[in-house]
């Protein structure tokens, strides 16, 4: 048997949701802990009780609705975020929140008995205004009394200030923690934020790995000197050399990557920086990303050896910090394939896939079997007012989502 989302319900609250926090400039400001962001909290939670199921808040500012709660079994939890960075578009987390909150409803609706006890649930500061994705974080047992106090967002303004503002105490957030035998698995449907899915016209993918990354602060010293009078095989141009590295990117992850390798130098700063100076130093931002630790590590090892090279042949000093690590993260094969099957049974077309951008359920992982469902971004966009999909592929997407919960709260083995 398959259920359905009602769609229009669905849309509807996409389209009451949007105009919460939303600016002149059409962007939508619902940064973690500030007005934008409570207002969508309390309209959730009326949704909620609109709903008849029960309201659960915990200390990171975690919010859900729960089904059978009394059910003493592990709960399936569903979900995403309501919080977005500024300026942003109307899906990003969103739609991932209202579609467990539609699973929910349906399933009620429908009066089905189901092993497990269900709960739908929006992550607080999933964006990272204070550096990380505070609410899954908190619930998934990473955070600690020192992180919490150290937490503060680009402005200075710090984590437990911005909590306390809100009549909330962040230490609180250190209760937000479930054992992991309390849930029995996790799913969220979210948008791509990237052109796969829209570019080969495929409504919806599964996503079997997050992408890991590391990101450097690199150096190359060179020499400062006059751009007139120093002849070419005489200089020592730091720039030079980041050029020549940078045309070696594309080889290095083609010998040394996987097809789902990407690296970018995202920021550049030439000094002294002047149109008659060479240039004495760079500095510049290294970034990588894939969905193996050990291809990570061999990227790392060829970008080190090149650079090292290049500086050695350029008479130039090479020095690198690494600003951060993160771990890939697989998804649970089980449930890999149980979404599978569930989009090949209701005839939607899905594609196996990574995500390049890191999500909650990178979180939840570390405590439960998880999964992902991707729906398509217009163009591959996002984090921007051009962030769209089509109906039709939310109420896709939605389905497989619904009946993959359905399977899992229903106890069927994966
Ligand atoms: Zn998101």
């Amino acid at each position: 048997m398959h259920l359905t989302v009602n769609i229009n319900r669905l849309k509807s609250d996409i389209e009451t949701l949007a105009q919460i926090g939303r600016k002149e400039d059409h962007g939508i400001y619902r940064m973690a802990f500030t007005d934008g962001d409570f207002k969508a909290r309390e309209w959730f939670k009326n949704k909620i009780i609109e709903a008849g199921l029960e309201v659960h808040e915990d200390g990171a500012g975690n919010v859900s609705a729960r089904l059978n709660s009394q059910n003493n079994n592990p709960c399936v939890m569903m979900g995403s975020h309501l919080d977005t960075v500024p300026a942003a578009g109307h899906l990003d987390g969103a739609l991932g929140v209202l579609v467990a909150l539609e699973c929910l409803r349906r399933i009620k609706e429908e009066k089905l008995e189901l092993k497990y006890p269900l709960e739908a649930i929006s992550f607080s500061d999933e964006e990272g205004r204070f550096g990380g994705m505070f609410g899954s974080q908190a619930l998934s047992g990473m955070i600690t009394p020192e992180s919490i106090l150290k937490a503060e967002d680009l402005n200075g303004v710090k984590l437990v200030d911005a909590m306390r503002d809100a009549g909330m105490n962040a230490m609180d957030a250190l209760y937000a923690k479930r054992k992991p035998e309390s849930i029995h698995a996790f799913l969220e449907l979210h948008i791509e934020q990237g052109p796969v899915l829209d570019s080969s016209a495929i409504s919806a993918g599964y996503v079997d790995a997050i992408a890991g990354l590391f990101k450097w602060d690199v150096s190359l010293i060179g020499k400062a000197n006059h751009a007139g009078t120093t002849p070419m095989h005489m200089r020592n141009d730091a720039f030079m050399g980041l050029s020549e590295f940078a045309s070696q990117i594309r080889r290095i992850l083609d010998e040394n990557g996987s097809a789902r390798s990407v690296a970018t130098i995202g920021r550049v700063e030439i000094s002294p920086g002047a149109a008659n100076v060479i240039p004495g130093s760079v500095n510049f931002s290294l970034e990588a990303r894939d969905t193996e630790v050990q291809v990570l590590g061999d990227i790392a090892n060829a970008f080190r050896k090149a650079l090292s090279a290049i500086a050695r042949r350029s008479g130039l000093m090479f020095e690198f910090k690494i600003l951060s690590e993160i771990s890939p993260v697989k998804t649970d094969s089980g449930i890999v394939k149980l979404i599978e099957e569930t989009a090949k049974s209701l005839n939607i077309p899905a594609l196996q896939m990574a995500s390049g951008a890191v999500h909650d359920t990178q979180n939840l992982a570390g405590i439960t079997r998880s999964g992902m469902i991707f729906v398509p971004s217009k163009d591959g966009r996002s984090h921007s007012i051009a962030e769209w999909t089509d109906i039709d592929d939310i109420e896709k997407g939605a389905n497989i989502a619904l009946n993959t919960l359905l399977k899992i709260a229903g106890g069927d083995p994966f």
